[in-house]
């Protein structure tokens, strides 16, 4: 059963001077209240046994793609190693374990994600601290670490709240395919988190958020199928789903933006 909801805001997802939907900090507030209500939503589909509908809803998801060839994406994992202590905030194994998991969510797209590098990094060597502090710092981590190879994964340390990464809840940020600062940065304490991991692979592939379906650029989204999208603002366990058109889109930004990170 779903235990915990995590914000991946809008204004988490891309620059910060290239945030034109994200209106402000207020989100971060909006997201505790709106965990409340998730929460409950999700303890009464499990009441009511809708929980299978979902899993059937998936299913036919995958069937309806199941002609499409399967494409893989070699991923790279940076894992800060705490300067203090030596130690690492993950390792390779169950960074794996994670990648998996991402895969799978992505299944019914045809799209795979396989660990290829993993790397325990010390982040002063790319000019950053254990705990970032600004999007600027997060931005230029990405750039000194860019290898257009593989989608980039960085698990840092716990974000230091007190510069501008303190305005929002948010723990995670993704580039879109045209970003400059490429890749995936989480703090440590969503660092193994799988469909938050997922949900950022689908910003990197092209996808906005489904809370508006009129404008994430996909016909076939809609306010009822947002609920269990992987492209929900808010990003819950049950939240999978991902639509024919979202899919779609998905491939074509493989196609057009990240052929180099294609295994087969
Ligand atoms: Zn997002």
């Amino acid at each position: 059963m779903p235990s915990s909801v995590f914000a991946a805001s809008c204004f988490a997802d891309k620059k910060i001077n290239q945030r034109p939907n994200c209106k402000s900090a207020w989100h971060a507030n909006d997201a505790g209240m709106r965990f409340e209500r998730r929460s409950e939503y999700a303890a009464a589909m499990f009441a009511l046994g809708l929980w299978g509908g979902l899993q059937a809803e998936l299913r036919a998801a995958e069937a309806t793609h199941a002609k499409v060839s399967p494409v893989v994406i070699a991923v790279r994992y940076l894992d800060f190693r705490d300067p203090k202590t030596g130690k690492a905030i993950s390792d390779a194994e169950s960074v794996n374990t994670m990648v998996n998991e991402v895969s799978e969510v992505w299944a019914q797209c045809q799209v795979g994600f396989r660990l290829e590098a993993y790397d325990a990094i010390d982040p002063r060597q790319y000019g950053t601290g254990f705990s970032p502090v600004s999007f600027a710092e997060l931005d230029h981590l990405r750039e000194a670490t860019e290898n257009k190879r593989y989608l980039t994964m960085i698990g840092t340390g716990a974000w230091n709240r007190s510069g501008n990464l303190g305005h929002s809840g948010s723990n995670c940020y993704s580039s879109f395919p045209r970003d400059a600062a490429d890749g995936i940065v989480c703090e440590a304490k969503v660092a193994k988190n799988p469909i938050l991991h997922a949900h950022e692979a689908g910003h990197w592939l092209n996808l906005k958020h489904t809370n508006d379906p009129a404008s994430d650029g996909v016909a076939d989204t809609t306010a009822q199928n947002s609920e269990h999208d992987l492209m929900n603002h808010f990003v819950a366990p049950g939240n999978r789903l991902l639509t024919p058109g979202q899919c779609q889109r998905a491939r074509e930004a493989i196609t057009e933006w990240r052929q180099n990170t294609s295994i087969r």
